[in-house]
């Protein structure tokens, strides 16, 4: 794997990575995003564009300058609905009149208990959600597409967001921000829910590939010891979490200040819900439980110590 700091690809131009696959950034750079969106344009005459990313001018110029007249754009793919990834799908669309194909709308494939915690009053964290979007095709788990090209399957992850899709190209995987190299991923509920996101990292660990191309960063070369790593993150900060709470009952922020001791600031709200992902994923095991109903100030203890 790549080390972050040497991902410092050509922002706006599209670059050969793969036989067959190109890649164009997209001029987002942030500290959620990394050094921007990856758009990734696969195939040689039938392109499939997986992952348009943000409403920007310039990035689709960059993708239109980036087909030749031998070329046609045929199918435009989201990963899941994020600013960052889906506002520019319409755009294309419309520019080029192929469809738009993803897993649904803004709330697609939220979990049973994220609907419950949102009936119950559990706010966003207002990670971005692109809440017009609207597919012209709606993709489902274990869909094959195909071109003259490509063939690429289609597998519901959700977890970061619950109409999130990974794209299986042979043995390669456009994971999008379920598995990325350069961090973690975000899990906010109610979009972002745990116990999800665990086992789609769980699934993908139970199939062999070569290579991972994320929705940000590098491509990952291991994507076995990648996902080994990601799951034995999140059992890491479980047991830190269990640990802290063994001390006491507290909120999520109270938690997020004992646990992530050297975070950038600006980056501690999203810290805060990773957290409360984690909390709702013990609730969900009967492990914590909470007086009141759950919100992002809710106060967690140990079950037993209830
Ligand atoms: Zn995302």
């Amino acid at each position: 794997m790549v080390p972050p700091d040497d991902f410092n690809p050509p922002i706006g131009a599209a670059e050969q990575i793969a036989p067959g696959l190109r890649r164009i950034v997209a001029p987002n750079p942030s500290p959620m995003t990394y050094r921007g969106t990856n758009t990734y344009l696969l195939g040689t005459t039938e392109i499939a564009v997986i992952d348009p990313g943000p409403s920007d001018q310039t990035h689709l110029a960059a993708i239109l300058a980036a087909v030749t007249p031998a070329q046609k754009i045929t199918h435009i793919l989201v990963s899941h609905t994020h600013l960052d990834h889906s506002p520019l799908a319409a755009p294309l669309s419309a520019a080029t009149g192929a469809p738009v194909l993803a897993f649904g709308t803004a709330t697609a494939g939220r979990s049973a208990i994220m609907r419950d915690l949102v009936r119950q009053g559990l706010t966003s964290g207002g990670e971005g959600i692109d809440t017009g979007f609207v597919p012209h095709i709606t993709l489902a788990d274990g869909e094959r597409l195909r071109s003259a090209d490509w063939t690429l399957e289609v597998l519901h992850t959700p977890g970061h967001l619950g109409n999130h899709i990974c794209l299986a190209w042979e043995d390669a995987c456009f994971t999008a921000d379920h598995v990325m190299g350069w961090a973690s991923s975000l899990v906010s509920p109610p979009d972002g829910d745990l116990t999800d996101f665990m086992a789609a990292c769980r699934r993908l660990q139970a199939r062999r590939w070569g290579v991972f191309y994320p929705g940000h960063g590098a491509p990952i070369d291991s994507p076995h010891t990648r996902l080994d790593w990601l799951i034995a993150h999140r059992l890491k900060r479980e047991s830190a979490i269990l640990e802290t709470l063994s001390k006491g009952p507290g909120t999520a922020a109270d938690l997020t200040s004992c646990i992530y001791l050297d975070i950038p600031k600006g980056l501690l709200p999203a810290a805060t819900r990773n957290v409360l992902a984690h909390l709702i994923d013990l609730h969900g095991k009967s492990m914590v439980q909470t007086t009141a109903g759950i919100e992002i100030d809710a106060v967690f203890g140990l079950r037993e110590h209830c």
